[in-house]
């Protein structure tokens, strides 16, 4: 159960100015919140939206606005990209034109926030449909943008709306977070993750710890008939992990990519690898 800012880690600068907010109660009525994926937007967004309504201005999940916000009366979460997934959708604009109508309806809770994730892929008309919104909320009503690229949106939203900037998130917050030890295999893993707790946590699933994804690497060299591509993928994630396990691997690793992806023999490659490194 989420409550109140104190579970947001490693957006300081954030988490100061949306208090100030609360505080004050002046909130702007669109929001940007900009940054790299995987570093707690959405998450912010929804705490942010339970603070906002509750009766003791920190998300208690006690008092009656909490807990119909339980069942998600404030707040409600548009998907730009589903919007975008759904076959058969003649008319996107219209779409986000019903998603948002759900704001029109009466509440038993003083504040309602729409968060729309991944803002910067609606296009002008759909853009076009949420600044009519943004220009006349119904009262008590608040947009939150999450967006990686917010120059993608409209300079007509991006004037009426406030930008929060979202940072990505340090090493020690992403292992604080995912409860791994600092000096673990683990730890090293995460620092290939690019302050995206996302991006951690998948590393984290799919290799556990360093030591698998470079048990992985090697095999790679002996597989006969693997496919270059599936190799070119792999070594997307393996090589940022490889090179924070080995640091003097970096140099030979890059010289490897780099002649997988102009067509060389692999096996070749790999063993010219092993003898740069010993
Ligand atoms: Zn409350």
């Amino acid at each position: 159960m989420t409550t109140g800012f104190a579970n947001i880690k490693g957006q300081d600068d954030a988490v100061r100015i949306l208090t100030q907010w609360v505080e004050r109660q002046q909130v702007p009525t669109c929001t940007i919140f900009a940054g790299p994926d995987g570093v707690g937007k959405g998450f912010t967004a929804e705490i942010f939206a339970r603070i906002l309504s509750c009766e003791n201005r920190n998300a208690c999940g006690m008092c009656e606005a909490c807990l119909a916000n339980r069942f998600g009366e404030g707040l409600l979460r548009i998907e730009i990209d589903e919007i975008f997934s759904e076959k058969n959708l003649s008319n996107k604009t219209a779409a986000l034109k019903e998603r948002l109508s759900v704001a029109d309806r009466r509440r038993v809770v003083p504040y309602f926030v729409v968060i729309l994730s991944r803002a910067e892929r609606m296009n002008p008309s759909m853009q076009a449909a949420l600044l009519k919104r943004v220009e006349e909320p119904p009262p008590g009503v608040h947009f939150i943008l999450l967006a990686s690229s917010p120059e993608a949106l409209l300079p007509t939203i991006r004037s009426r709306s406030h930008v929060v900037r979202f940072a990505p998130l340090s090493t020690e917050v992403i292992a604080e977070i995912l409860e791994v030890t600092k000096g673990s295999t683990e730890y090293r893993l995460l620092k290939s993750a690019d302050g995206s707790l996302s991006r951690a946590r998948n590393l984290l699933k799919k290799y556990g710890t360093g030591e698998k994804i470079e048990e992985e690497f090697w095999k790679w060299g002996t597989k006969r008939g693997g496919k270059r591509a599936e190799l070119q993928e792999f070594l997307e994630d393996a090589i940022p992990v490889l090179a924070q396990l080995h640091p003097s691997w970096k140099e030979p690793l890059l010289d490897f990519a780099r002649a997988v992806d102009s067509n060389a023999n692999v096996p070749l490659s790999f063993s010219v690898l092993k003898d740069r490194i010993g």
